[in-house]
């Protein structure tokens, strides 16, 4: 019993979280940073801050997650990280040779109040910025938001820094990716190749965390969206936006700053929120839906209406992001089974409306929250007092399933225990069967191992 002093009980709780769903603002600006090609992420602040990040992202994708730090010390602590920042930018520029650095804050030099455009001005006025090299910054003071919101204001902050309109609009429609695997970048690339449409995606991580092992290290992988690009995206057409947690605010900029107009549609997990996005490039790109994707979706819809018996009216307990939990709480309805408890970390009122849109008259009886007080703890204890048939999240899940003896899937991030989320994908009508064959290969096991012995069938 790994969380044994969970109580079925629950006990009113104004100021404690305990095992919060989320994660801190810098992961998400340093996973971001690293889908701009030959970018180093620079956390400004102290050390610890820095390997935090970078472990935990390293863990997830198995891959060296390389990024840069101020190194605050005491006297910096108290007096200002102005000349470590501007040392350190000197010294990543004659070591390590990225195109960009993109500096993120942290709790600490946000708290000091450090000015990031009067360091990096200094940096440039005292020649430590090359000619043709570029620093950008965003601020992630992470007593605020989480790393959907540090993910967030790093492309934003893409958009603020390199966009730009000239009076030539090309046909092309900018795809902007919200936190997702490079699996599922790679899936929305080969979407939009089928389809022909003629895009930019931004950020792009695969060919970044997902690269062969060639036995040649590279600092700089081959993938990853270059400047020319994104500076490109002020000249496109249309903007897409996956999931508005991570990508609405990158969407409004580049409407204010470039005037392109846009669109937010869910991150596509499950099948209709990927008609929703293949509907939406096809009318924005002008294209038409190729065969091919027409049979994907065929090929998906006959798997869950093969299997549809072993979904019907099984509860769901989720817990993640919000841009991820949305589309999977429809497609889990899509499924016929009964998402229950719904957690996430992130704040913000669309996750609460959309969820209860979905599920008040299919599942009334659903419990639901998000922001700094929704925690692992409260949903296990719904899970305790009315359990559930499967769990649905990161690694962190795994004590919860252990402990309840529930089918779990790993899904969202962290997941440190088990290798594969950043190959295969989980977006598209692809990702949505590869997602149906997991839902169904755990609870199937989990009817084989724990069924009486009169019950167990050869045939499923
Ligand atoms: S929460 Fe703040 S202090 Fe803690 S690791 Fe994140 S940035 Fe650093």
């Amino acid at each position: 019993m790994l969380l044994r002093h969970t109580t079925a009980k629950e006990i009113q709780r104004k100021a404690l979280t305990i095992n919060p769903a989320k994660t801190c603002q810098p992961v998400g600006a340093m996973y971001a940073a690293l889908g701009l090609h030959r970018c180093l992420p620079h956390s400004h602040g102290s050390q610890g801050c820095c390997s935090y990040h970078r472990s935990t992202l390293t863990r997830h994708f198995k891959e060296p997650v390389m990024a840069a730090t101020s190194s605050f010390s005491e006297g910096s602590s108290v007096f200002g990280g102005s000349s470590n920042l501007v040392s350190a930018i000197d010294t990543i520029f004659t070591v390590y040779e990225p195109d960009i650095i993109a500096v993120h804050t942290t709790c600490l030099s946000e708290t000091i109040g450090d000015d990031m455009t009067q360091i990096i001005s200094k940096a440039k006025e005292e020649g430590k910025i090359p000619e043709g090299k570029i620093v950008i910054y965003c601020n992630t003071p992470s007593y605020v938001g989480t790393h959907i919101t540090g993910y967030s204001n790093q492309i934003s902050a893409f958009v603020k820094f390199f966009s730009t309109a000239t009076p030539k609009k090309k046909n092309v429609v900018n795809l902007v990716a919200g936190w997702m695997e490079p699996s599922d970048m790679r899936e929305i690339k080969r979407i939009a190749r089928v389809m022909e449409a003629r895009i930019i995606l931004f950020p792009d991580m695969s060919g970044v965390l997902d690269t062969p092992l060639t036995g040649k290290f590279e600092m700089y992988p081959s993938g990853g969206t270059t400047i020319q690009e994104i500076i490109a995206t002020g000249d496109s057409k249309f903007t897409i936006g996956l999931g508005a947690y991570s990508t609405e605010d990158a969407c409004v900029k580049l409407e204010n700053k470039c005037r392109v107009r846009f669109e937010v549609v869910e991150i596509p997990i499950g099948l209709k929120a990927t008609d929703r996005f293949v509907i939406s490039l096809s009318r924005h790109a002008n294209v038409p839906v190729p065969d091919v994707l027409t049979e994907e979706r065929g090929r998906l819809v006959d798997l869950i209406a093969d299997n549809s018996k072993y979904f019907y009216k099984k509860r769901v307990a989720l817990f993640g992001d919000p841009d991820t939990l949305i589309p999977l709480t429809e497609f889990l309805l899509t499924l016929d089974m009964k998402p229950v408890y719904i957690v996430t970390g992130t704040p913000g009122k669309h996750f609460d409306e959309s969820i209860r849109e979905l599920l008040s008259e299919r599942v009334p009886e659903a419990k639901y929250k998000s922001g700094e007080r929704a925690d692992m703890f409260q949903l296990h204890q719904w899970i305790k007092q009315e359990p559930v048939d499967l769990l649905i999240g990161n690694t962190y899940g795994k004590y919860i399933a252990r402990d309840e003896n529930i089918p779990f899937i790993r899904l969202g991030f962290p997941v440190t225990d088990r290798p594969g989320n950043n190959y295969f994908p989980h977006i598209g009508y692809v990702g949505a069967s590869n997602l149906v064959t997991k839902f169904l290969e755990k609870m199937l096991d989990y009817q084989d191992r724990t069924c009486p012995e009169s019950k167990v069938e050869f045939q499923m």
